[in-house]
């Protein structure tokens, strides 16, 4: 028994399903998880959910790309590291000597570690040359980024999990809270019931933290910036704002009451369909909270408006004096592990690490001084930039690592013929997804339990993973594979451990200045910004915002309409959201015999209205056609929708069923953020098969 005992590993590891960042230890004898035992992590305590619990098999799984590929006409041979390697520097070199810098372009992964992120983009600014550099917040979370930059400063949760757990009432607005997020929607369940935390949903779907909801409102689709801005508007008229906190620490409010002046209760009413009465319900209830969290994910950012309504929410929250208290906040729910480590670290077009500008020279000249080569000053392109890019011939090359874009970008149909016009795609995965099948080049990645590194949460903390396995076959984790390319093309970079990487960080990145792996030992974890002292920030905004005059500021933004209203050939509005027992476009827990045991595919879910209406029964085999393209599933009747929508899980496989067959290009107008939840479809009924 002692043998046994002896050959049992425990890890501590990051859960790397959401970014909840639940922490744990796993137990492993040789590759085999024995189990997942949470113990005290910071975010979760001794929580997890299904994914976290069970979802790791997948490092094990078949599908693992275990050695370097190279296309070979249709079809892949494997190669050595070596021979990948030269061929990847040989074309990029030939690319770049041919059209420049900027005909390449570099994706990052969310769900890689910061210090794979932080490489990633110094490849792409110092090696290459070019600030074509993006990561997949884009496809979620920049809008939210956007709408709180403009109004606190900072593009982060604005406290913590546990100020979610104390406010007085909380307000999720377009979140699938139990089902995305379902350790943080554990803690809402508990105050809700234990200590009478008041709960207002607002979303389209009837899911359980709507059914748990002291007051669930259903805006028609797209419309949560009127609401939002009648109830700022109602609470300013009767005078019910926090007026001292808006006098010492808000800028503004002339411009932002003169922006709102339209968004009367009864034109509020007309354009989201909720009543005058609730709408004044929903102003009296934050006025009389102690303290209000509005939690926010992808119905809201994934429209044309994302940003402004973003941005309407933190305005809300000024207006109210909902920040630079505990139990009070924006926090803006992040869907991958290291959605916010990714962009924190300058995964992006327009930032170096820590959201410093590329045309800030002093940035540049810090940077520069440190790495010893000039940075690119041009603005770089966004992921949805660069697809646009490749179809115009201006971008030639794409290095993609841990971003199954294939099946995540809208309007896949498109997104396909860009990757069939590249002159060069390396992917560099996990397993041999989707997006694999188009490239050049398939580099092996080893997944987060065989690798060292940190992940930053949605509430800004860093926590370290350790190695629990090691990697699979020739597997590498992706901080050593973009080292190795660096240096093919001749960088000459010599990190021996993710801490020297870190370390890099720390002393050109203002948030993360105190961060050293010593002080995230074990469980330990930092919320940024953390001084070069050590001490980090739990609470965002306490003495102040992070403008010059340290005033937050009241941001005038505008309602956007819908881009694909819906008319007579196209008369049905189409969401799209996650399933609770899979991942995204479920690349990883679909490889987890564990998970997909217990649950099928895909479904379409309709309202009980539009099956009495169309004749629709369950199981009934049905097309969704929208102006970008179709699919074909099955019918699921149910209570959760209404009238004239129809709900897809976006995690499938599948390519007849993949729902970005039906998104379009239109996008976020700030940020880019493809409008996901802003498509008509139209339902033909199939013959059963
Ligand atoms: Fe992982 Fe999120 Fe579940 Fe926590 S809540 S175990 S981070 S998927």
């Amino acid at each position: 028994h002692a043998m046994r005992e002896e050959s049992i590993k425990r890890t501590k590891t990051v859960c790397t399903y959401c970014g909840v960042g639940c922490s744990f230890e796993v137990w492993t004898k040789d590759r085999h998880i024995l189990k997942v035992e949470p113990t005290h992590g910071p975010a979760n305590g001794v929580s997890t959910c299904i994914k976290g619990k069970f979802g790791w098999d997948y490092v094990n799984s078949d599908r693992r790309v275990t050695t370097p590929l190279i296309r070979e006409g249709n079809t892949f041979r494997e190669a050595s590291w070596d021979e990948a390697l030269s061929y990847i520097a040989r074309r990029m070199t030939e690319i770049k000597a041919a059209h420049g810098p900027d005909a390449l372009a570099f994706i990052a992964s969310s769900k890689c570690t910061n210090e794979e992120s932080w490489l990633m983009q110094k490849l792409a600014r110092s090696v290459i040359g070019t600030n074509n550099m993006d990561n997949c917040s884009r496809y979620c979370q920049s809008p939210a980024t956007m709408g709180l930059w403009r109004t606190v400063g900072y593009g982060g949760d604005s406290g913590s999990i546990s100020d979610i757990e104390q406010a007085g009432l909380v307000i999720g607005i377009g979140t699938n809270t139990a089902e995305s997020h379902p350790v943080l929607a554990t803690r809402v369940k508990r105050s809700h019931k234990l200590r009478g935390q008041r709960l207002i949903v607002a979303d389209l779907r009837e899911h359980e933290m709507a059914q748990r909801a002291d007051l669930f409102v259903r805006p028609n689709p797209g419309t949560d910036f009127v609401w939002l801005s009648a109830v700022a508007r109602f609470i300013l008229d009767e005078g019910l704002e926090d007026k001292e906190f808006l006098a010492r620490w808000v800028n503004d409010l002339d411009e932002f009451r003169a922006s709102i002046e339209e968004y009367t209760l009864e034109r509020a009413e007309e354009i989201t369909g909720i009543s005058q009465d609730v709408l004044r319900q929903i102003a009296h209830e934050i006025v009389n909270a102690d303290g209000t969290c509005i939690m926010w994910a992808m119905g809201v950012t994934q429209q044309c408006g994302g940003s402004e309504t973003s941005t309407a929410i933190s305005n809300l929250l000024l207006v109210t004096g909902n920040y630079m208290r505990p139990g009070a906040g924006s926090y803006p729910l992040r869907g991958h592990n290291n959605v916010q480590g990714a962009s924190d670290m300058g995964a992006m077009p327009n930032f170096v690490g820590g959201y410093q500008s590329i045309n800030d020279e002093g940035v540049r000249a810090k940077f520069a001084a440190k790495w010893g080569t000039e940075l690119p000053t041009n603005k770089g392109l966004d992921n949805h930039e660069m697809v646009h890019g490749i179809h115009a011939g201006t971008i030639k090359a794409v290095y993609l690592k841990g971003e199954e874009m294939g099946l995540v970008d809208s309007n896949i149909n498109y997104v396909d013929q860009a990757f069939e016009m590249l002159e060069f795609f390396v992917v560099q995965e996990v397993f041999f997804s989707r997006t694999a099948e188009f490239a050049d080049v398939v580099l092996p990645a080893s997944p987060s339990l065989e690798k060292d590194g940190t992940f930053t949460n949605t509430e800004r903390r860093i926590q370290r993973l350790y190695r629990a396995l090691e990697p699979l076959g020739q597997s590498k984790p992706d901080w050593e594979i973009i080292q190795a390319v660096a240096n093919a093309l001749g960088a000459g970079w010599n990190y021996q451990h993710p801490s020297e990487i870190m370390d890099e960080i720390a002393s050109l990145v203002p948030l993360y200045a105190g961060v050293t792996y010593e002080r995230l030992e074990g469980f330990k974890s930092l919320q940024w910004p953390v001084l070069p002292d050590g001490s980090d920030t739990p609470l965002l905004f306490t003495e102040g915002f992070p403008f010059p005059d340290g005033k937050a500021r009241l941001y005038p933004a505008q309602f956007i309409g819908r881009f694909e209203p819906l008319d007579e050939e196209y008369d049905l509005h189409l969401n799209n959201g996650r399933m609770l027992e899979h991942f995204h476009e479920g690349n990883m827990t679909y490889k987890s015999p564990g998970i997909t045991h217990k649950v099928p595919g895909m479904f379409i879910e309709v309202s009980e209205e539009l099956a009495r209406e169309r004749g629709l029964e369950n199981g009934r085999f049905v097309r969704l056609v929208s102006r970008h393209g179709a699919i074909k599933g099955r019918v699921l009747v149910s209570g959760r929708v209404f009238g004239k929508q129809v709900y897809v899980p976006m995690n499938t496989q599948e390519a007849p069923h993949m729902v970005n067959r039906l998104t379009g290009s239109h996008t976020d107008l700030s940020t880019h953020t493809p409008a996901y939840k802003d498509t008509a479809v139209r339902l033909e009924v199939l013959p059963d098969m």
